[in-house]
């Protein structure tokens, strides 16, 4: 369809112009014809009314003749006349008829032509023509063939006078009647030439004059008794197909209209074939575009969006219009790579920026730029390739934690070691320090009455219960370090509990940092280790008052309770519960692993030590919130 249009076109216009061509070709020759055809007819009116004018003269002369008493000066003057009149006329005569036997003879005549001398010696002709005018009662012709002087026409008119017949004749040459009659301009572009009915030439207007045979024309001119034809043959050749400069410049506008239209479907199908091009190359990019995982973003100089691909919408999970036309995130303000766009060159440095997504989180993103040139080679905008590094960076970080985790750890095994070696050397001075306070005891009790009434006795027994105490740590450190299990039986928690309260206070921040006791009078003994009951509480409270260390003295508040479940009243429950801000969002990571803290001389070791030791003593720690919002830690120990 789209070749059958153009060419549709072309030749519409190729045919319309030969058609115009050969319409106007035949216009022009249906127009000379009929300038010939009026032309001659104009020609052979003009050769009768001369014949008709001569015959009117010689009627007009034989009446005024009669009437002049046959005067013969008066016959030549007016013969004369004539013929100066009508410069065809040779010779004019007068024959009169003397009742002889028809005979005619010669009374007068005009002129002096040869025509006169063949008149004479012909008589018969003169005859004829004179008792055919006579018959006619009118004019009467008869044509004379002479070699010598071509045809002459004898032009005969009868009138009797006193019963005498009387015949004037008038030889007329028809070349010199054709000289006279038609002008130049006529017989300067058409051949004329009188001829007979058979078509035999009796005169010709100008033998010069030529005729192409292509413009024709014969008429009849009757006159008299005969009948003569003028035909008529122009020098003009056919009509040419391009007759002027109008139609030539038609006929070239017309070229020019078909090559235009030539020219135009040449460039139509060009850009077809080009835009098909266009749209392979374009779905070529799309599909491309659609395969590749990292996010594309154009911007013009402004930082206003002006292209995404798909992976860059998922990306920052928003769709193609509603980025197109919003300023880029200013990201570069976070960026940490140094020179983002090198200057006219392609080869970038990454930038690495934060973006938004569309629910509020943000990504991690590494962006490399490349500057867009014009076609003057100014930057127009920057293309940029986007990669979502968030999971690396996170990776990265993990990795630096766990890194710093093993040295804490290795710092820990040092520390266990140290530890092992202390308790070890710290043994010998506690058991010397236990001998010396029940040997001052010893002696108090030597020195005096009542002696364990007294203040210094009281202290010095306190004194040895803190260093058996201490001793008994130490021991179980000892035999924590070599793997010795714990050493379970019943335990009087509400004696442990009270006696661990000094320790406890020992902890709070402030003098006036309230602890409180909720304890079940009720509540049988524990299948437990003491030691390691008394680290789980020591370590729960601790941790308890450093939550609260930034609250008032009156809002810090730690709680311990102890009750009997209603559904099992074979355990007895161990609360600690504070007032604090309880655990936020990192809970179940705390709970679950060691060496986690929030706090900057933390270990994370504290709760992992509780959870370890409740383990050994089929127990396990859970964590709550406290009805004031704080943390609410628990444990079930089976009653003795
Ligand atoms: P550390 O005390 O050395 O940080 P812990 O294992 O004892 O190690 O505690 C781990 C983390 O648990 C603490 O850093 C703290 O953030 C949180 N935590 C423990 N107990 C409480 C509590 N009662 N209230 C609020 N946060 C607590």
């Amino acid at each position: 369809m789209r070749l059958v249009i153009p060419l549709g076109v072309i030749c519409f216009i190729v045919v319309v112009t030969g058609a115009l061509l050969l319409a106007s070709q035949n216009l022009e020759h249906a127009r000379q014809e009929r300038q010939l055809v009026s032309d001659t007819l104009w020609a052979e009116q003009a050769v009768v009314f001369e014949l008709q004018r001569v015959v009117e003269a010689m009627q007009s002369l034989e009446r005024d003749f009669a009437l002049s008493s046959q005067s013969e000066k008066y016959f030549h003057v007016r013969a004369a006349a004539i013929m100066q009149r009508s410069p065809e006329i040779g010779r004019i005569s007068l024959w009169q008829d003397h009742g002889d036997n028809d005979k005619l003879h010669v009374i007068m005549s005009e002129g002096a032509s040869a025509a006169g001398d063949a008149l004479t010696t012909n008589d018969d002709e003169l005859w004829s023509v004179a008792r055919k005018a006579e018959t006619m009662r009118g004019p009467a012709i008869s044509l004379l063939q002479d070699r010598k002087h071509g045809v002459h026409m004898l032009l005969a008119v009868t009138t009797y006078l006193d019963s005498t017949r009387q015949v004037i004749v008038a030889s007329i040459s028809l070349d010199q009647l054709l000289a006279s009659t038609i002008p130049w301009w006529f017989a300067h572009q058409t051949q004329l030439t009188l001829e007979d009915f058979e078509g035999n030439v009796l005169a010709t207007r100008d033998h010069h004059v030529v005729g192409k045979g292509v413009y024709t024309h014969r008429l009849a001119a009757p006159f008299a008794d005969e009948t003569l034809y003028l035909d008529a043959d122009s020098t003009l050749g056919p009509p040419s197909l391009i007759p002027n400069v109008l139609t030539l410049s038609v006929v070239g506008m017309s070229i020019l209209l078909a090559w235009t239209v030539y020219a135009l479907w040449r460039d139509l199908a060009w850009r077809t074939a080009a835009e098909k091009r266009l749209r392979s190359q374009q779905a070529f990019r799309e599909a491309m575009e659609a395969s590749t995982i990292t996010g594309m973003r154009a911007t013009d100089t402004a930082g206003i969006i002006t292209y995404v691909n798909q992976a860059y919408c998922t990306m920052v999970g928003r769709s193609t219009g509603e980025l197109i036309g919003t300023l880029v995130e200013s990201s570069r303000d976070g960026a940490t790579g140094c020179s983002v766009r090198a200057e006219g060159s392609a080869i970038q440095k990454a930038l690495e920026a934060r973006l938004t997504r569309s629910d509020g989180t943000s990504i991690d993103v590494a962006i490399f730029e490349a500057p867009m040139l014009d076609g003057t080679g100014a930057v127009s905008g920057y293309m940029a390739s986007v990669l979502d590094v968030t999971e690396q960076k996170r990776n990265a970080s993990l990795l630096s934690a766990q890194n710093e985790r093993v040295n804490r750890l290795s710092r820990l095994i040092t520390m266990g070691e140290m530890t092992s070696t202390l308790a070890h050397e710290m043994n010998q001075p506690l058991t010397a320090i236990n001998s010396y306070l029940s040997a001052g005891k010893n002696l108090l009790e030597a020195a005096g009455h009542d002696a364990e009434h007294s203040e210094a006795y009281q202290m010095l027994e306190k004194a040895r219960y803190q260093a058996e105490r201490a001793g008994l740590v130490i021991r179980r450190i000892r035999q924590f370090v070599h793997k010795s299990g714990p050493v379970p039986g019943p335990v009087d928690m509400t004696q442990l509990i009270t006696e661990l309260l000094p320790l406890v206070r020992l902890q709070a921040p402030r003098p006036d940092s309230v602890i409180e006791l909720d304890l079940d009078a009720a509540c049988p003994s524990v299948i437990g280790d003491r030691v390691l009951l008394e680290q789980v509480l020591l370590n729960l409270t601790k941790n308890a008052f450093e939550a609260m260390a930034t609250w008032p003295s009156a809002d810090q508040r730690v709680i311990v309770a102890m009750w009997r479940p209603e559904d099992d009243m074979q355990y007895v429950v161990i609360e600690v519960r504070d007032s604090g801000p309880g655990l936020g969002e990192e809970a179940n990571a705390i709970l679950s692993s060691s060496f986690t803290t929030t706090k900057a001389d933390g270990m994370g070791l504290g709760l992992s030590v509780c959870r370890t030791a409740l383990e050994l003593l089929d127990s396990r720690l859970v964590y709550g919130k406290s009805p004031t919002g704080g943390a609410s830690f628990q444990f079930r120990l089976r009653s003795a």
